[in-house]
């Protein structure tokens, strides 16, 4: 046993870090770690405290916080790899996370150790030199509470303060951690009620001393809100609603008070306003403000929702309060009376740069949108808005009225209205990230557009689904095809383009195109370096001021992820976390990935020179088979067609092609079909995450999605459509 061992407590943890080590099967060491090294993770964790944060320019060897300083900036002084030498970058070690959905999260590198977040909220602590695996915390979230999440059962990482790690976990929990073992020194269940789809996929920040978290479920019916929990003691500080509540029962303050009156209608019944803070903050700590990135409104049509029209504050804004209060402070809405799902909970950072010849503090944000917002982070006054990808939605941001534009028509959508961005966006959840070298944001961007009709889902599904868009409409056209006429068809664009976007000039400087969807999240360094993984599983390094491509590594499956870059006895290490899934590969099965792709979660640790080797993946090929049930009426199967794309898409993917992370059904047609509606509709396989979904389909109405499942299979079958496995 050596001293690391030992120093991380009770024999009883020990034992049981090492079970799961052995049952997991996943420290991926390249081979014994040498004496040593190992020796020496046994560094005592210190507290991470506010000075500690603050200072985390001159400790570059360490990432303290998610977006590595309250600037959330993602990038990193260290500038040992450089893009000279980045060719010499090999992998030092990897280790298999315990989950099988997609990967979001953002490492943390603090005193030699490594905390990750894998699926569902689990929360992983490694050596950060070797890859051992010091603890695993699973925070046994039931399956069937997938339901209640829109887009995959993703994390996005923890905070650490004082000696412990914060991490939320899907079913809305919150909780402090012992950063040493793991334990639970205090849990907080942070929704509203039990019965609203609440869910967390966000990290949780420090600031202050309190523990700052929001929430998702706009697309399901909620209200949105932020919390600040003592960090020492979980007891609740204060809350910030971000759209108001029933008026008859009393508003929580003024600001409540006030922008009630943005609305109209009982859009407490018609969707609950939505507004959820699902993923951005930023902290100024010499203004005490925090900033929040609000969601989407819920219904996402307003025309149900605050039927006089109205801007319906706070849906789509960046909001300052007060870090220690909650207290309003300034507010800036990117979308006034969104109707498209155009979310402003996109990465914020914090920067100064030059505008029209003086330095300006700002706060910057690409949301889903389109445009690219400089707002000066003191009073919230819009600097520029500048579109960062092709927009439809609206002509230009008026500069004088700090309102958008709209184009003719984009309200009218009783009929099917194609608009870009869709509601995926012109840029996701994935994190940007600023240079202060070359003065650039670095955007995860992509091209998007969608159809939006009324009456799609909204009225047709007899549940709590909020949208206003039909996932089977997409399409996917060849690449040659002008981006404007692929547009106008509706298609959902699977291009994913990172850009470097000249902030003070307000112009686009380079573009790389990075294939499927999305790239990843972003890390620029002082050694003139860009990392991003994309969902082809390349991960790459770029030149920061040119864009030119300078290293790239294989790995096994998508990437997601946000890279980071430490240093540990001065060697500098870059780890990202791989994981395909989140919201592209779910509805966007057909178009979201290469054919064949497979989930492995895994983190992935890149130094100098690194010799370990990835295992071999072992796949097999699997065909469609015809079935006997395609043989139902057309009625039937375009009844089926209907409901599977309002019930089933969103998880299955549209138009019955899955992206391979949650069971594509045509390929197990034969096996299920026995069994479908004890499966369908009393939820035989809750427990696998596939929900029952009685009393809001009849049993009727499962046979009819059988029969169009059978369909979709038997013309696949004809085609000749198969597909690559991990076996
Ligand atoms: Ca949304």
């Amino acid at each position: 046993m050596n001293r690391s061992i030992v120093f991380f407590g009770p024999s009883r943890l020990l034992i049981s870090a090492g079970l799961m080590l052995a049952v997991m099967g996943c420290s991926g060491h390249p081979g014994p770690a040498p004496e040593s090294a190992s020796d020496q993770s046994s560094e005592a964790a210190r507290k991470v405290d506010a000075q500690r944060v603050a200072n985390a320019d001159a400790t570059p060897e360490e990432w303290l916080t998610h977006g590595r300083t309250y600037r959330e900036e993602r990038f990193s002084p260290l500038d040992q790899i450089r893009a000279g030498n980045v060719s010499d970058l090999g992998l030092a070690w990897f280790a298999d996370l315990p989950t099988r959905r997609g990967i979001e999260t953002t490492p943390l590198m603090a005193d030699g150790r490594l905390y990750v977040t894998a699926a569902w909220g689990h929360v992983l602590a490694y050596d950060a030199r070797t890859g051992e695996l010091l603890w695993h915390f699973d925070p046994k979230v039931p399956k069937a509470y997938a339901r209640h999440a829109c887009c995959d059962v993703v994390n996005r990482g923890v905070a650490l303060w004082g000696d412990r790690v914060y991490a939320a976990s899907l079913d809305g929990r919150l909780r402090a951690l012992d950063r040493d073992n793991g334990q639970v020194i205090w849990e907080v269940d942070t929704r509203l009620n039990d019965h609203d789809s609440y869910t967390i996929t966000g990290a949780p920040r420090v600031v202050n001393g309190k523990v700052i978290i929001g929430n998702g479920g706009a697309e399901m019916a909620v209200r949105g809100y932020v919390t600040a929990y003592d960090a020492q003691t979980g007891d609740e500080v204060w809350r910030f609603f971000t759209v108001p509540g029933d008026p008859s029962k009393g508003f929580e303050d003024k600001t409540q008070e006030w922008i009630a009156s943005t609305w109209t209608g009982e859009w407490w019944k018609n969707g609950k306003g939505g507004g959820t803070a699902w993923d951005s903050f930023a902290f100024d700590p010499d203004l005490n403000l925090l900033y929040i990135g609000v969601g989407n409104a819920a219904s996402w049509n307003r025309k149900v929702r605050s039927p006089e029209g109205g801007d319906n504050l706070f849906v789509s804004s960046i909001v300052a309060v007060d870090a220690d209060t909650g207290a309003y402070r300034w507010h800036y809405q990117t979308t006034p009376g969104d109707h498209w799902d155009y979310t402003a909970t996109q990465h914020m950072i914090l920067a100064e740069i030059a505008i029209n010849g003086g330095q300006r503090e700002v706060i910057m944000q690409a949301p889903k949108n389109g445009f690219f917002y400089v707002l000066d982070r003191q009073t919230g006054e819009l600097l520029s808005a500048e579109k960062y990808m092709p927009v439809t939605w609206a002509t230009h941001v008026d500069l004088e009225t700090g309102r958008p534009v709209e184009a003719a028509g984009v309200r009218d959508t009783d009929e099917d209205r194609p608009i870009v961005p869709g509601p995926s966006g012109s840029h996701n959840w994935h994190p940007m990230s600023f240079s202060p070298d070359t003065g650039y944001v670095y955007i995860p961007a992509k091209v998007s557009s969608g159809v939006y009709r009324d009456d799609f889902v909204t009225q047709r599904r007899k549940t709590i689904w909020t949208v206003n868009y039909e996932v089977s409409k997409m399409i996917a056209l060849p690449d040659e095809m002008p981006f404007e006429e692929r547009a106008a068809t509706g298609a959902v664009l699977a291009s994913g383009i990172l850009i470097a976007w000249n902030p003070s000039t307000r112009q686009e400087v380079w573009r790389v195109p990075t294939g499927f969807y999305s790239g990843g999240g972003l890390l620029s360094t002082h050694g003139n370096l860009v990392f991003q993984g994309d969902l082809s599983g390349q991960f790459n390094a770029y030149a920061a001021d040119t864009g030119e491509t300078l290293w790239s590594y294989p790995t096994q499956g998508g990437i997601m992820g946000s890279p980071i870059s430490y240093s540990l006895d001065g060697e500098q290490y870059v780890a990202v976390a791989q994981g395909w899934g989140g919201e592209s590969s779910l509805p966007f099965g057909a178009i979201s990935g290469p054919q064949g792709m497979v989930n492995i979660s895994r983190l992935l640790v890149f130094k100098p020179g690194g010799q370990a080797k990835l295992p071999i993946v072992e796949t097999q090929e699997e065909t469609l088979e015809a079935h006997a049930l395609a043989a139902a009426s057309p009625e039937t199967i375009e009844n089926g067609r209907a409901l599977y794309n309002t019930y089933c898409s969103v998880c299955h993917g549209g138009n019955a092609v899955s992206g391979g992370l949650v069971p594509d059904l045509r390929y197990r047609i034969g096996a299920l079909a026995p069994a479908w509606r004890a499966i369908v509709i009393e939820g035989a396989l809750v427990e696998a995450g596939m929900p029952g979904w009685a009393p809001f389909m009849s049993p009727e109405e499962a046979d009819e999605i059988l029969a169009y499942v059978a369909h979709e299979a038997t013309l696949g079958h004809q085609r000749g459509e198969k597909r690559v496995v991990r076996r």
